[in-house]
């Protein structure tokens, strides 16, 4: 789209926006973010704001007026059918044509797309990713969520929930993992259960009575107490059945790990050697490792979502 130099990506995320400009060739241009208002029309005005600094920004550097491509990664998705934003933690966007109404207000076109998937984008387009035809790109945080991307487009699928494997149940329960925990879809014994910060959380004062942070369980693990190197080698044996069932089915060449849990020390490399098990082939060559840029891999997948060739 207008032949601009500059791709601009949003991530709106439910306690902070940020904006970064990309250059052709990738590198930063210009970064801020900004308070997320809480409700609807100010959100939009907000995003308004940081587009046209961003814009201010670049054009300020490169001595001409630009105009970036913009794209924004959102908590929840825009429904296919709709058109609409559905399943948004951030529930005032729920219901609303966030995409147009950005438009609206930008009088460019915008492309939004569910977090994950910019997640997943961004680690496949320069990240951890990089070479692989199929990258699955998974998020364990407070949620659990994932992108699939296949050669360099993200999957999003007939009702786009593609790659959201958090709501799945946790595959080849072990005595006293079934039915499993409540979540709050409705279900009980989901993987977000199991693998999120909070699952890990939860399952340690479950067993040990003693209720500690992630944080906390995983330095004592190092420090070698045997309570919590259980919790982490559980925590490590349910993250590499789920991913099993996925690559299962979805054979890709690269899964990375992101999200707060994925900074777990060795994690990438103790859930590939526990793959083997619950994979149906005789050597997994499916590679595990953790992301490359960070908490800032959402809001430059946002920014790919305007590939090379598009604009
Ligand atoms: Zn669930």
């Amino acid at each position: 789209m207008c032949g601009a130099p500059l791709r601009i990506g949003i991530d709106l995320g439910g306690t902070k926006i940020e904006g970064l400009a990309l250059g052709r060739d990738g590198a930063e241009v210009a970064r801020r973010r900004i308070e997320t208002p809480n409700n609807y029309e100010q959100t939009l005005h907000a995003i308004e704001g940081l587009i046209s600094f961003l814009d201010d920004e670049a054009s300020a550097v490169s001595g001409q007026q630009v105009r970036g491509s913009v794209g924004v990664g959102i908590p929840g998705t825009l429904s296919p059918a709709t058109r609409l934003v559905k399943n948004s933690n951030s529930t005032w966007l729920n219901g609303k044509a966030f995409d147009k109404d950005l438009e609206a207000i930008m009088g460019r076109p915008i492309r939004v797309m569910n977090d994950a998937n910019c997640f997943a984008l961004s680690e496949a387009t320069d990240g951890a990713g990089v070479g692989a035809a199929v990258v699955f790109g998974v998020i364990l945080g407070t949620g659990v969520g994932a992108g699939i991307v296949v050669g360099g487009h993200v999957l999003e699928g007939h009702q786009g929930i593609g790659g959201e494997w958090g709501h799945n149940s946790l595959p080849w329960p072990k005595d006293g993992e079934w039915p499993g925990p409540d979540c709050y879809c409705g279900r009980r014994g989901c993987l977000e259960t199991y693998v999120s910060g909070p699952g890990m959380v939860r399952d340690h004062e479950a067993v040990t009575g003693q209720r500690l942070s992630t944080r906390e369980i995983v330095a004592k693990a190092a420090g070698g107490n045997d309570d919590a190197m259980a919790s982490r080698g559980r925590y490590v044996d349910r993250l590499a059945r789920g991913l099993a069932s996925i690559i299962n089915v979805l054979d890709p060449g690269i899964v990375v790990l992101g999200g707060g849990m994925s900074n777990l020390p060795a994690l990438a490399e103790d859930v590939q050697t526990a793959l083997p098990p619950y994979v149906f082939t005789d050597k997994v060559d499916t590679t595990v490792l953790r992301n490359v840029h960070g908490d800032s891999s959402g809001v430059r997948g946002a920014a790919w979502l305007w590939p090379a060739d598009d604009q």
